[in-house]
């Protein structure tokens, strides 16, 4: 059996990787980062604000969790840069779980880059009934973090790569030693997100320091992605799962099999191909209203709002049912089909229809591209494990 899978976030990856735990033969086109990519660190079943935090994960998932250096934590607390505190069911290694931590002092490590500023941040946190009912209580650390005076101009993923290097991240916990010697005592450090960016170093500078150290999450530059892309491409390989640079264009179905047209005409012939393509984010969704064809002039027709960015006989709808092709010859109304302006909204749910992962005739689906499903890592995880796994079996 000979799988292709289409896209190479967390979706594509458990595809991948189940198929060939069944014993297909299997090849990835990649494509560009996605959504994974662009995540904190957090993982959820389900929206934050909604989810339990504690819902089961099966053991495929567990074990490539554990794979792609991530925590199964139910009932995890996680600092963000934001200045909330928030749960999620797993996490990055590289970030430190606060419910693990006894009550007590947790010191911040200050620097001066974009986005992180330590005192603001423990105000802010100190404020939250997370903190208040755990007894923590958070503090900027005295000191200087950043060795070199450009790291003030570099992004956190830039300089999270600087401690893949040892010596520097020896260099660093020395630095946090000697801060926490000039402090009150304290039960844990929280970093910017700093720890690595080939993998995680939280435990590494943990033994180092002698204290449970660990990332807050940032929304701009977080090295999580980083870190994400490169364990991906080492448990690929080591799978034996052939990678291909590629954007995918179509699918065409003949009775012997199928075969994926790329960008540029390249063909792959396989027996079943995953679209794990991602949502509008990932670009798996193209928003393509009747008023693109045209940008100044009435367009010729009208037509659905959102397609597939691979051609491949998959129904796109939302809320179960195929989408109508708008009454307005200028398509959808912007503002009804976008948070904050529509709860539950059209952005989020659209996507491919699908029965048991399967869309079309050897075309199965998974993760951000599924119409209704949760946009969350755990929900594209599972997904994407069960369309490998039907793939494979055909
Ligand atoms: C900023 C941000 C923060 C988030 N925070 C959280 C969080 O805290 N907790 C949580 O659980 N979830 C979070 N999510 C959601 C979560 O990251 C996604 O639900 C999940 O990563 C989706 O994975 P996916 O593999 O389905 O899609 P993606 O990761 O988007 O991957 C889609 C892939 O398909 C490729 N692709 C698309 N079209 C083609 C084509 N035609 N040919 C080839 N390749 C193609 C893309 O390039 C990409 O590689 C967040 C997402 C974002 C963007």
């Amino acid at each position: 059996m000979k799988v292709v899978v289409v896209g190479s976030g967390i979706a594509g990856v458990s595809a991948a990787l189940a198929a060939r735990e069944q014993g297909a033969e299997v090849s990835l086109v990649r494509g560009a980062p996605g959504a994974t990519s662009l995540s904190f660190g957090a993982v959820d079943a389900a929206p934050w604000e909604r989810a339990r935090g504690n819902e089961p994960i099966d053991a495929f998932c567990t074990k490539l969790l554990a794979t792609l250096g991530f925590r199964d934590a139910p009932n995890a607390l996680l600092a963000a840069a934001s200045g909330i505190l928030r749960g999620a069911r797993a996490h990055d290694e590289a970030l430190l779980d606060l419910a693990q931590l006894p009550a007590g002092r947790v010191g911040v490590v200050p620097c001066d880059q974009f986005g992180w500023d330590a005192a603001s941040l423990a105000r802010s946190w100190n404020a939250l009934p997370a903190a208040i009912a755990r007894n923590l209580f958070f503090e900027a650390l005295p000191g200087v973090f950043c060795k070199h005076t450009d790291e003030h101009a570099m992004s956190l993923a830039e300089v999270a790569a600087r401690h893949d290097d040892g010596a520097r991240l020896g260099w660093f916990a020395d630095a946090v030693r000697a801060s926490l010697a000039r402090s009150a005592p304290c039960v844990a450090v929280i970093t910017p997100p700093w720890l690595g960016a080939e993998r995680a170093r939280a435990a590494a500078l943990s033994e180092r320091v002698g204290l449970p150290c660990g990332e807050a999450m940032a929304p701009a530059a977080s090295p999580s992605g980083r870190r994400f892309e490169a364990a991906r491409d080492r448990s690929l390989a080591a799978a034996g799962v052939t990678t291909t640079a590629g954007w995918a264009e179509s699918v065409r179905v003949a009775e012997a099999g199928a075969t994926l047209s790329l960008e540029g005409g390249a063909q792959i012939a396989c027996d079943a191909v995953v679209l794990a393509i991602g949502g509008v984010l990932g670009g798996g969704i193209v928003y393509a209203p009747a008023e693109a064809i045209f940008s100044d002039a009435m367009p010729p027709y009208p037509r659905h709002g959102f397609r597939a960015s691979v051609s491949a006989g998959v129904v796109i709808g939302a809320e179960g049912r195929e989408l109508a092709v708008p009454g307005s010859m200028f398509g959808l109304q912007a503002e009804a089909i976008a948070w904050p302006f529509a709860r539950d909204p059209l952005l989020d749910r659209v996507g491919g229809l699908c029965r048991d992962s399967l869309a079309a005739e050897r075309v199965y689906i998974a993760g951000d591209f599924i119409a209704d499903r949760p946009r969350t890592w755990l929900a594209a995880m599972a997904s994407g494990a069960r369309a490998g796994k039907a793939a494979a079996r055909g």
